[in-house]
């Protein structure tokens, strides 16, 4: 007779105290690791304090010590795993294999689970804000409108003079710091639905755009970019107005249940079960694109939607592979400009996008493209980390424009909305001269002209 399998949650009386039980299949990643440290330089947070349990190889055997009942979760252990950006630039650098973000994401949300070491008053409010009115693209469009006003008026500028940000705690002084200037990343309108679009002709490619909720009212304007340059390389350009966020705060906040509700809509609006859906599902946004990549293993476990979001997954491909995929339209705009570009974390490491972002940047006229030091080395944003470590976020971004300013490069073109806003952000701060842009807003340029 078989042996009966371990109850996950219900460790037998002679094994030692555990203060953590992942799936075993999780715990898998950390057997994995052989504790080369081939990892350790490309940790954004290694490379700025030096300690090892800072460090993937270091975080992973506290996660292993906890689920094998050799280290307690005390406050100091949190410390070093709420620290980690979940970048997953570790697993780049990986020759094991090891898919760290399981580990860290599986971890964040059973200590969310059972209440283990919770968070300040000031996280608990970011959390509350990042689940409740970033995911909602209509609340975000309402909450920043007393802003955008101000901002229109002047009234904002002599706010910002008179210093009254900075009596803010820090989490929320960040948050300020990081809305756009108006006329740089959002429009002077609030922006609206975007319309599907088809300017081919015959049987053309469909392609679904995912706007994101962030990303369709911070990031408006690259994203009709997006979708014109989309048709304009022949495509049909669907814009499902059903579609919703793509569950990324909640799933690397420790709340998979809400995630997976997310994604099973997702995947019923691109890839409807009564017809063929589109072709590719295209975002403008890394860190979008990287979830909406980690929808098979999210529903691995639901007999139905299992196979459906395998086949959602492979049709998920990031608009600079798609542009590449479809032809570039004519370009008879020369854009005269030094370029550089900073790969965010989620399109280099999370989907393995490296290359077509720079080539298509190479293909526009005029353009010179100059390589950018540590590009791969995540900026500090990561989602809502700037929000919830704002020091850290800061001393990356710090490092990724001292590495900016070595290049002379007048603007940096990124994958991802939140790099461009907190890079845009800290760069204002400082007082440094760069203009973040999506690489599709000067593919654009290059398309229709200014
Ligand atoms: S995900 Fe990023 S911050 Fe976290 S351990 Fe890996 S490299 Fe370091
Ligand atoms: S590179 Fe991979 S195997 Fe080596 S220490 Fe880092 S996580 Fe472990």
């Amino acid at each position: 007779m078989n042996a009966p399998l371990p109850v996950l949650n219900d460790p037998p009386r002679d094994e030692p105290e555990r203060s953590l039980i992942l799936d075993p299949r999780t715990y898998e990643q950390a057997l994995k690791c052989v504790h080369c440290g081939l990892c350790l330089p490309a940790c954004p947070t290694y490379v700025l304090t030096g300690h090892e349990a800072d460090s993937p190889r270091g975080r992973i055997q506290l996660m292993r010590g906890m689920v094998d009942g050799a280290i307690e979760l005390t406050p100091a252990v949190r410390e070093h795993l709420d620290l980690c950006l979940d970048c997953r630039g570790c697993e780049t650098a990986c020759p094991s294999g090891v898919i760290y973000h399981e580990l860290i994401e599986e971890t964040r949300w059973r200590m969310e689970q059972k209440g283990q070491a919770p968070l300040s008053f000031q996280g608990r409010v970011m959390r509350w804000l990042s689940m409740n009115l970033f995911v909602h693209p209509t609340r975000l469009k309402l909450a920043v409108l007393p802003a955008r006003l101000m901002q229109k008026i002047g009234l904002y500028a002599l706010l910002r003079k008179t210093g009254l940000f900075k009596l803010l705690p820090m989490q929320f002084r960040k948050m300020e710091q990081m809305l756009p200037a108006q006329g740089k990343l959002w429009p002077a309108r609030l922006p609206q639905r975007m319309e599907p679009l088809n300017k081919a002709e015959g049987q053309p490619r469909r392609v679904g755009f995912f706007a994101g909720c962030i990303g369709s009212v911070m990031f408006d304007t690259p994203n009709r970019q997006a979708v014109e340059l989309l048709a304009a390389a022949g495509a049909e350009v669907l814009i499902p107005h059903a579609q919703v966020c793509c569950g990324a705060i909640h799933h690397h906040s420790g709340a998979p249940t809400p995630a997976a509700v997310m994604a099973k809509r997702n995947i019923d609006v691109f890839l409807p079960k009564d017809g063929p859906g589109v072709e590719f599902i295209t975002t403008n946004i890394a860190g979008c694109g990287a979830m909406l990549h980690e929808y098979d293993h999210l529903l691995r476990d639901d007999p139905e939607y299992a196979p459906r979001a395998k086949e959602f997954v492979k049709r998920v491909k990031d608009i600079s592979v798609v542009l590449l995929e479809l032809g570039l339209p004519k370009m008879n705009h020369p854009v005269n400009r030094t370029v550089t570009y900073h790969e965010a974390c989620h399109l280099v490491h999370g989907q393995k996008v490296s290359g077509p972002p720079r080539q298509l940047l190479a293909k526009i006229p005029g353009l010179k493209l100059v390589p950018l030091p540590e590009s791969d080395l995540c900026c500090g944003a990561a989602g809502t980390y700037n929000l919830t470590q704002p020091q850290m976020a800061t001393a990356l971004a710090e490092r990724k424009l001292s590495n900016i300013a070595t290049t002379n490069a007048e603007i940096c073109a990124t994958g991802n909305v939140g790099c461009a806003m907190h890079i845009q952000s800290e760069a204002a701060a400082r007082g440094q001269k760069i203009t973040v842009v999506h690489p599709v807003q000067l593919l654009h340029e290059a398309v229709f002209g200014k």
